[in-house]
């Protein structure tokens, strides 16, 4: 078999078998097929797509490239993934819920690239919070508590991690099925039993429309039933950022707010944290999707979810009184960023809003970067709300004050006003069961 004629079969719109593609996904492992060829394939999946078949045996493949976790020592195992936001802080609120309510969930999770966030660089701004775990206090921890989130292990699905890293730089990320693959090749080989996902479209998403969102929700969902696990999906609206907190310590201190009951009016994260969880419960113990959402509202408004979060992170090693006393830390540099005029605040570039944070120090700009947990922003104003010149619509904090006014200059760019009021667009777009 030879990869030129892989790529050309491709290039034509032809389906490849299981074999051929094995013999992609091995050899490029096993650095075997040069970049150059892995790239000109992308490439063609780009703009010839991949049939269903084909996808499943292209995440299966990945899958086995490395590590599977074995959870099947538990029982209700749950696991959850967003495609990635901005102040999308869901899986801090979503996971203690789940795990209130009796799901054993055992989560992997990334770190934040470009303008989105990732949840364990959010974890690491607890003190003492350990998101490296051996297997075995993994599992452990899982059993007593119900909850544990680590970094992704080296060795889980080694194939995607390759190629992943190659798309990034070769413009070929936007491909349903390459996503679908990369995305799914992880959560099978992370083993939960069912799995909950949020996929996002709009300024600030993979997918910019609904629709590309939905396609992307029904290619996952049906690659997660292939393989034996019970899925669900939401489509939801990225148009703005999902809570007025953004950066890692910020967004802590956001999840601590609503697990102690408040909800940030206006922004999109309660209502999704719990519909999430609402889900996840409903997979997992066959109840039906509003009795579901039913549970996780009871248990955050009686503080259950938040006793587990205290259990969770304390479990891992983090100073809960740093949260009971809200001993949050925000960098030292603020500035506060006024409305250059007045009207209504109807749509933000979320990719823009997301920058502002990464250029305040919160994120990377590659991969090797080391955030500045302290840094970020929270946002002063409301979805869709109305604004004065002069009124402040959002607070910076970093700790290089020389990045202060590059900051404001993208964050100002990134809202667009409008005489007339709007109403946000709905922010769960499809739930697909
Ligand atoms: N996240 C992933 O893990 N893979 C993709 O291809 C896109 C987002």
């Amino acid at each position: 078999m030879r990869m030129y004629d892989l790529i050309g079969k491709k290039k034509r719109g032809g389906e490849l078998t299981d074999e051929e593609i094995a013999f992609f996904v091995d050899g490029y492992t096993r650095g075997e097929i040069p970049d150059y060829q892995a790239s000109a394939f992308c490439m063609a999946v780009c703009f010839r797509g991949m049939t269903a078949r084909e996808c499943a045996a292209l995440t299966e493949r990945m899958m086995l490239s490395g590590d599977t976790v074995d959870l099947s020592a538990l029982s209700h195992t749950a696991d959850k993934h967003s495609t990635g936001g901005v102040g999308d802080l869901t899986s801090l609120v979503t996971a203690p819920i789940a795990a209130a309510g009796g799901l054993s969930v055992a989560k992997m999770s990334g770190r934040g690239l470009g303008h989105t966030g990732g949840t364990v660089d959010k974890l690491e701004s607890i003190p003492g919070f350990r998101t490296a775990l051996t297997e075995e206090e993994f599992l452990s921890q899982v059993k007593r508590v119900g909850l544990a989130v680590v970094g992704q292990t080296a060795n889980l699905a080694p194939a995607d991690k390759k190629l992943y890293a190659l798309r990034d730089v070769t413009d070929t990320v936007d491909s349903i099925p390459l996503i679908a693959s990369s995305i799914m090749s992880k959560k099978l080989a992370a083993g939960a039993e069912s799995v909950v996902l949020d996929v996002k479209y709009g300024s600030g998403a993979f997918m910019k429309t609904p629709e590309d969102a939905e396609a992307l929700a029904r290619t996952m969902t049906e690659i997660g039933r292939t393989h034996g696990r019970k899925m669900a999906a939401l489509v939801t609206s990225m148009d703005f950022p999902l809570a007025p907190r953004i950066g890692n310590t910020l967004e802590v201190e956001e999840a601590v707010k609503i697990l102690r009951g408040e909800d940030p009016a206006g922004y999109g994260i309660r209502t999704v944290a719990v519909r999430l969880a609402g889900e996840m419960l409903s997979l997992s113990l066959g109840i039906g999707p509003q009795e579901g959402t039913a549970r996780a509202e009871e248990l955050l408004a009686s503080g259950k979810a938040y006793a587990k979060f205290l259990e969770w992170i304390e479990a891992q090693g983090g100073d809960i009184s740093y949260i009971e006393e809200n001993r949050f830390e925000r960098a030292p540099h603020t500035r506060t960023v006024v409305s250059p005029r007045s009207g209504f605040i109807v749509r933000t570039d979320t990719e823009a809003v997301g920058m502002t944070a990464c250029l305040l120090g919160a994120g990377r700009m590659k991969k090797e970067d080391v955030p500045d947990l302290t840094a970020g922003l929270t946002l002063e104003f409301i979805p869709c709300g109305y604004a004065e010149k002069g009124q402040p619509l959002a607070v910076l904090y970093t700790s290089d004050p020389a990045r202060l006014d590059e900051a404001e200059k993208v964050f100002l760019s990134a809202l667009t006003f409008s005489e007339e009021g709007a109403e946000p667009a709905p922010l769960i777009r499809k739930v697909l069961r």
